[in-house]
Order: structure tokens, then C-alpha cells, then sequence
């Protein structure tokens, strides 16, 4: 496991960048690794996790989080709004926000619990018909329904296109959020990692460069 490796690595873009060691919140993707990787990376000290598939989190980190009760564990993958209220028992924080839909959904929770996961809006920067998330020429209006109904994320979140240079992406992320005062960035995976916090990324979510490829489901 190159956990201790990416670390490092982590550690000198932000020095490059000239910002704060430990400035940005490493969340190592654990999403279909074997529970021997995820406990391996608990015992060598890390505590913020991404996971992608709400069944799979719900079987596989009860039993972690009696033993490392600071652990934390981000939703970074499509949430399905039947899921949402098992969802919002399960995670810190859920990176993928992408439609009214689903704001109404957590809206509701948050009022019925008393609080809710730290949130972060999806925004389909590169406007992919395929992909998720509200597009950025509708961010302002989202955000806006957000708040009407008290709802209020914290940061910005992007997957950019397959195959391109992610650089003008993560611009245009970071220019959003600077511009709705929101301070969470969540953006660079194993690949461009080191770009996104260049960039101002506060969360990368970084998979198979820690834990190797992922077994196929
Ligand atoms: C799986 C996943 C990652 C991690 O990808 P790697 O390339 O393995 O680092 C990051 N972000 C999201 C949204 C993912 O689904």
C-alpha cells in the first residue's frame, strides 16, 4: 500500500503551492477494496475515506467505526434519493449533490434530524450529457433553491472528462466556489491529484494510486 507514498507526495505540492501543510483532507477511495487494505490504512493513522456505493458502506463500516470512532467516511459517488436518508446515517459528508431532487430529499432529513453531512454540489464542468451534476451556467440558481431551504453545502465538487487536461476544470471549480464564498474544494484523484491542489483543492479523493487497482465487482 503507498499510502505513506502519497502522503509525501501530498505534502510537497503543498509546499509548492505554497499553502498550510495539512491543508487539504486526504480522503483515500476505498470504494470495492477488500476490508484487509481499508484496515491496513486505519492502523497506519488514516481517517477520512471515500466510498461510492451506499450498500457497500453499510456493510463495511459499522465494525470500523466502533473501532476507529474518528474515522470519517465521504459519499463520493451517484446518490439515489431512495437511498438518501440511509445515506445521510453513513456518511460525514456527501461530495455529489446534483439535483434539486435530491437537495428536497436532504432538506427534509436535515430538518427531521436536527443536522446533516457536510455537502458539496456536484457541477458537471465540462457539461457532459452523461455525467451528473447541475451544470455551472445553473450553479447560481441552485444554490440559491439550496438556501431557501436551509440547506447549506460547503464546497464545490467536479469529475472533469475522461482524457483531457483537467487544468481549466479545476479553474473553473475553484473561480465558482471563490465567488459563492464556499470554502471546500473536492477535486483531483490519483492521477492529477498534485494539479488540484495547486489549484486550491481542500479534498482529493484519491483511490488506486493508494490501494492498487480496484478488483472489478
Ligand atoms: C473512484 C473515484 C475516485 C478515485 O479514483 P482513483 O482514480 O482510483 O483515484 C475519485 N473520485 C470519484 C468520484 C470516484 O468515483
Amino acid at each position: 500500500m503507498s499510502l505513506i507514498e502519497i502522503r509525501t507526495r501530498l505534502d510537497a505540492a503543498l509546499a509548492a503551492a505554497g499553502r498550510a501543510a495539512g491543508s487539504v483532507t486526504l480522503l483515500a477511495v476505498s470504494k470495492l477494496q477488500p476490508d484487509a487494505k481499508v484496515l491496513q490504512a486505519l492502523q497506519a493513522g488514516q481517517r477520512a475515506f471515500g466510498e461510492n456505493y451506499v450498500q457497500e458502506t453499510a456493510a463495511k463500516w459499522p465494525p470500523f467505526r466502533t473501532q476507529f470512532p474518528d474515522a470519517k467516511v465521504h459519499m463520493i459517488g451517484p446518490l439515489q434519493t431512495n437511498k438518501a436518508k440511509q445515506a445521510v446515517e453513513l456518511f460525514d459528508a456527501i461530495h455529489t449533490l446534483d439535483r434539486a431532487s435530491l437537495a428536497e430529499k436532504l432538506a427534509k432529513l436535515a430538518q427531521a434530524r436536527g443536522q446533516c453531512p457536510d455537502l458539496f454540489v456536484q457541477v458537471n464542468t465540462g457539461e457532459e450529457p452523461q455525467k451528473a451534476g447541475i451544470l455551472p451556467a445553473g450553479l447560481d440558481d441552485f444554490l440559491k433553491d439550496c438556501h431557501a431551504m436551509d440547506l447549506k453545502p460547503q464546497g464545490l465538487m467536479c469529475i472533469p472528462p475522461d482524457g483531457v487536461d483537467p487544468t481549466p476544470h479545476f479553474h473553473m471549480l475553484a473561480g465558482m466556489a471563490a465567488r459563492h464564498g464556499l470554502s471546500g474544494l473536492s477535486m483531483g484523484m490519483s492521477s492529477d491529484f498534485e494539479l488540484a491542489v495547486a489549484l486550491g483543492a481542500t479534498h482529493v479523493r484519491v483511490g488506486s494510486a493508494i490501494f492498487g487497482a480496484r478488483p472489478t465487482a
